[in-house]
């Protein structure tokens, strides 16, 4: 059982946590970086941090020293709060002392973290720490709030930073959207809008991805403190505990990646898993397969609804309607004051007509200010305005959004584009996959070839073979992959969407088994 507060208690700690802050000298424009998982220290922070006119950093905890010293240095962080998980805070601790950061402060993490979670926070430790140039000052939570003071006010702008959400990028290191307090807060009402606003006071909301991720804190966090819903918190997404605090808490909504109804979809069909308080799943994040849809909603009977969004776009841009008519395969309709345009991927400037395949581009008042420092990426991601989302899609005449794929996956192979997605969907088809990824590799005769690689499920059973044969008539021969790999488990991104970085990595140079 899990600790319990109130929205007054919530406030309260805000309050007193925005008093310790600000003694720390966190004001207008401080870079607050926040690098732990799920804890009541992540909301308290956050919400704290922006009532100062901060601007929130998110850092995933589980970043290698690397990956910490980039977020860090570029996001000029001053303060940063962690937990006190020994091996994060050692990561943290070394970061913070090479670049001369000023204060640490250390969240003790609820007590009972399953034994397992801290174990796996170990697996990603990295010994090579350099050594410290300069000791920042740390303090731990406890004593920042301990003067129990009030935050001597500070207006803050509705278009002033509120956060710098990093991101994949397609080349090169991480780059920071800068999200303003009305990109979030527009966001978060939307969504209040999609769901029917009136209800929502009334709903409990399961947090099982972490909130340093756009996703969950939009649709967890700014969406149950917009409406006074539950925030149901789990530290990290187990499927075991997942099952076990749904059936405790029963909640309402359930946003989460495809990997996880896909998981639960397979615990569903031996086994009794009760949903019925659910409003809605959402899955976002990545391109929810329609098997997997349709096993998790004859599994579980509850009703699974498709969105789409990027971090630059605090996040959401699209979704299927709650409780009107869902399209399969759509990624819905654009959000309240959004507007999707399709734009010719050759020539940006020409929009596509309806039906027409292009660039997804997006205007609406969720869209980021730009990239914190880097003048040309934000020149060039956007086109007369509007958001390039780096995604290939198209509308049908109904204002339904298709999601084909990620520019950036496609794979060019004897001069065709070859979408993976297409041979995913497909290899999802088949009874025994769980999970399945297409990449690009080399090819000498066609410059690149797909390739395939996939999880079975439970107690299933197939071999390359039989998986090639049974793509043979579901895709064309240019999309048949030579090669299709069984592996115990493929690459997830840290909030659980399937990543083919990992792969086209371990692929280069090696070329297609002809
Ligand atoms: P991030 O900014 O890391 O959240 O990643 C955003 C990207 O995830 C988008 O640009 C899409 O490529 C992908 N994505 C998100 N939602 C969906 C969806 N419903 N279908 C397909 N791709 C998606």
């Amino acid at each position: 059982m899990g600790r319990v507060t109130s929205y007054a208690e919530l406030a309260e700690a805000v309050r007193h946590a925005a008093a310790g802050l600000q003694d720390l000298g966190v004001g207008a424009g401080t870079r607050v970086a926040l690098c732990m998982p799920n804890m009541p220290h992540y909301p308290i922070l956050f919400l704290a941090t922006l009532r100062l006119g901060g601007v929130v950093v998110n850092v995933n905890p589980l970043y290698v020293e690397r990956e910490l010293h980039h977020l860090l240095e570029d996001s000029g962080a001053q303060v940063i709060a962690t937990c006190d998980l020994t091996d994060v805070h050692a990561r943290v601790s070394a970061v913070a002392a090479e670049l001369g950061v000023q204060h640490v402060i250390t969240c003790p993490i609820a007590e009972g973290l399953p034994t397992l979670q801290r174990i796996a926070y170990r697996l990603f430790r990295r010994k090579d720490i350099a050594p410290a140039r300069h000791e920042p000052q740390h303090i731990t939570y406890h004593d920042m709030v301990a003067r129990r003071g009030e935050p001597t006010p500070v207006a803050v702008s509705p278009d002033g930073v509120a956060v710098l959400q990093y991101t994949g990028g397609t080349t090169g290191l991480p780059k920071a959207a800068m999200l303003t307090h009305a990109n979030l807060v527009v966001n978060a009402d939307a969504m209040v809008v999609h769901v029917g606003g009136e209800s929502a006071t009334q709903d409990r909301v399961l947090g099982v991805l972490p909130l340093f991720h756009v996703f969950a804190l939009t649709t967890v966090l700014s969406f149950s403190i917009r409406v006074g819903a539950q925030m149901i918190l789990m530290p990290r997404f187990r499927l075991e505990d997942a099952l076990k605090t749904i059936a405790r808490t029963r909640p309402t909504f359930f946003p989460a990646v495809p990997t996880i109804f896909g998981a639960i979809a397979g615990v569903a069909a031996t086994r009794s898993i009760d949903l019925s308080n659910i409003r809605a799943c959402i899955s976002g994040g990545a391109p929810l397969p329609a098997e997997v849809h349709d096993a998790f909603t004859r599994t579980t009977g509850a009703r699974l609804v498709e969105g789409y969004g990027l971090s630059e776009a605090s996040p959401i841009i699209t979704c299927n309607p709650i409780d009107g008519p869902a399209r399969a395969g759509s990624a819905g309709v654009p959000f309240p004051g959004t507007t999707i345009e399709i734009r010719d991927l050759a020539d940006p400037a020409r929009l596509c007509p309806e039906g027409e395949r292009g660039e997804i581009c997006a205007r609406g008042p969720q869209v980021m200010k730009g990239y914190w420092g880097r003048d040309d990426e934000t020149r060039k991601v956007f086109v007369d305005g509007a958001l390039r989302t780096g995604d290939v899609g198209y509308l049908d005449p109904d204002g339904y959004l298709f999601i084909v794929d990620r520019i950036k996956d496609v794979i060019i192979s004897s001069g065709y584009n070859v979408y993976p997605r297409v041979i995913e969907d497909a290899l999802y088809e088949h009874p025994a996959v769980a999970e399945a990824v297409v990449i690009g590799v080399d090819d000498q005769y066609r410059g690149q070839s797909p390739k395939g690689f996939v999880t079975l499920k439970p107690g299933a059973s197939a071999t390359p073979e039989e998986l090639r044969a049974f793509l043979a008539d579901k895709v064309s021969k240019i999309e048949l992959p030579h090669d299709i790999e069984i592996r115990d488990a493929l690459p997830k991104t840290l909030i659980g969407k399937l990543s083919k970085k990992e792969l086209v990595e371990e692929s280069k140079g090696r070329g297609a088994a002809l």
